[in-house]
């Protein structure tokens, strides 16, 4: 047999982390290794963090899983607390983001079945666009590689230009249910939606009555600078992903709301065994605690203003590598002029610095959100050394 036990559809390092440390890891070799790729943007209180593990810890000896057919205390508190910082009225719980995406997928369908329109079922989707692996969330994709063996897709998704509004206007038709955007993608290479975009995508939803849903699995929960990105573009979503950050390393997502946008969802149209059992909404809640209590937002803006301005002084040292810094609060890229994994790769293992490839040549910055200016420094030291010792043209080609 040469298939691995776990199965190969990740091309793995041979780096093997084992250990968390705050911003680091520890690999089995016992090497430490600055981690500003974060589990991809999930661990955002960092590794080892006291208040996410006693809470685990104690709800894990409390109560670990009970059905959703119960009355659930520490989901109320969530959800609760997610309606009173956000646009929702209400919440469902999922264990990852393709899921929660795939609940605002069902969301903005029941929209508009629930009042006999069972035509408008499409919904405008991007290009570059990530959601997921699931069959629904790849065929929101217009992503081929994700497709590739899989097919045939899950009707109902259209793909039009990121950042084109008169493309919008052309896609929408008879059977249009609304819109799914990433406001930043991140998987697509850090690219944000413009101001100008995100408010004509809210109006003309408003005008044709379509659900405007935001994925915000990546760039939300603090990752931007703000509780949730699209309160940078000063609109109202009517539904929005949110998984990664949520639950701190623990596997969490959430499909946030309005009262109207979830009309269709009644009693019995949509579940999980596990969303939102006790010992996800405890880390839930232990999430939501340090960042009130460590003012996790202000550092993240804090932290991207220096970074950024530090990047952008630097990545002139090295024209032929570095093309432009991108993103918003701790949802950074830098793009690339080679193909972003060599980078990163040599990055890894020659510099002790973990980064994230991403669509567009782009390398991912995403650091934990509660990194100190000692992390910064370390990593601009490890940066510019990478960059120095990277060989543009290896010998022979
Ligand atoms: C990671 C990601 C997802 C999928 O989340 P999983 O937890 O891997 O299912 C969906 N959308 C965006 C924007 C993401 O970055």
């Amino acid at each position: 047999m040469s298939i691995t036990p776990l199965m190969p559809v990740y091309p793995r390092t041979a780096f093997r982390p084992v250990r968390g440390e705050h911003c680091h890891l520890i690999g089995e070799d016992g090497r430490r290794y600055l981690d500003f790729a974060a589990g991809i943007a999930v661990n955002a209180l960092g590794h080892s963090h006291a208040g996410l593990i006693g809470a685990i810890q104690h709800q894990a000896a409390t109560l670990m899983h009970v059905s959703n057919l119960y009355g659930s205390p520490l989901g109320e508190v969530l959800a609760q607390r997610l309606v009173d910082l956000t646009f929702a009225d209400t919440v469902f719980f999922t264990n990852s983001g393709a899921e929660a995406v795939e609940c605002a997928i069902k969301t903005a369908r029941a929209y508009h079945q629930h009042v006999g329109n069972n035509h408008k079922f499409e919904l405008i989707t991007f290009n570059q666009a990530f959601h997921g692996r699931t069959l629904a969330t790849i065929s929101a994709s217009s992503q081929e590689k994700m497709h590739k063996g899989f097919e045939p897709l899950l009707p109902g998704f259209k793909y039009v230009e990121f950042n084109d509004l008169d493309a919008v206007k052309a896609a929408i038709g008879p059977n249009t249910a609304g819109f799914l955007i990433e406001p930043i993608q991140g998987e697509g290479g850090i690219r944000a939606a413009s101001d100008d975009f995100m408010k004509g995508l809210r109006a003309l939803a408003d005008e044709h009555d379509l659900i405007l849903a935001l994925d915000e699995v990546q760039c939300g929960y603090g990752r931007s600078g703000t509780f949730f990105a699209y309160e940078q573009y000063g609109i109202t979503p009517d539904v929005v992903a949110s998984a990664k950050g949520i639950g701190g390393g623990f596997p969490l997502g959430a499909c946030l709301a309005t009262e109207k946008a979830a009309r269709g969802m009644a009693a019995g149209s949509h579940g999980s065994t596990y969303g939102g059992n006790p010992l996800a909404m405890a880390a839930g809640v232990a999430v939501l605690d340090a960042f009130a209590a460590e003012d996790v937002l202000a550092n993240v803006r804090d932290k991207s203003a220096k970074i950024v301005g530090r990047l952008e002084q630097f990545i002139g040292n090295y024209p032929e590598l570095f093309e432009e810094v991108r993103g918003r609060g701790l949802l950074l890229g830098v793009k690339l002029k080679v193909e972003p994994r060599g980078f990163v790769a040599h990055l890894r293992d020659n510099h002790g610095v973990l980064t994230v490839s991403g669509g567009d040549n782009t390398l991912r910055i995403v650091p934990p959100l509660v990194i100190d200016d000692s992390h910064i420094d370390e990593f601009m030291d490890k940066l510019s050394a990478g960059a120095a010792s990277f060989p543009l043209e290896p010998a022979g080609q």
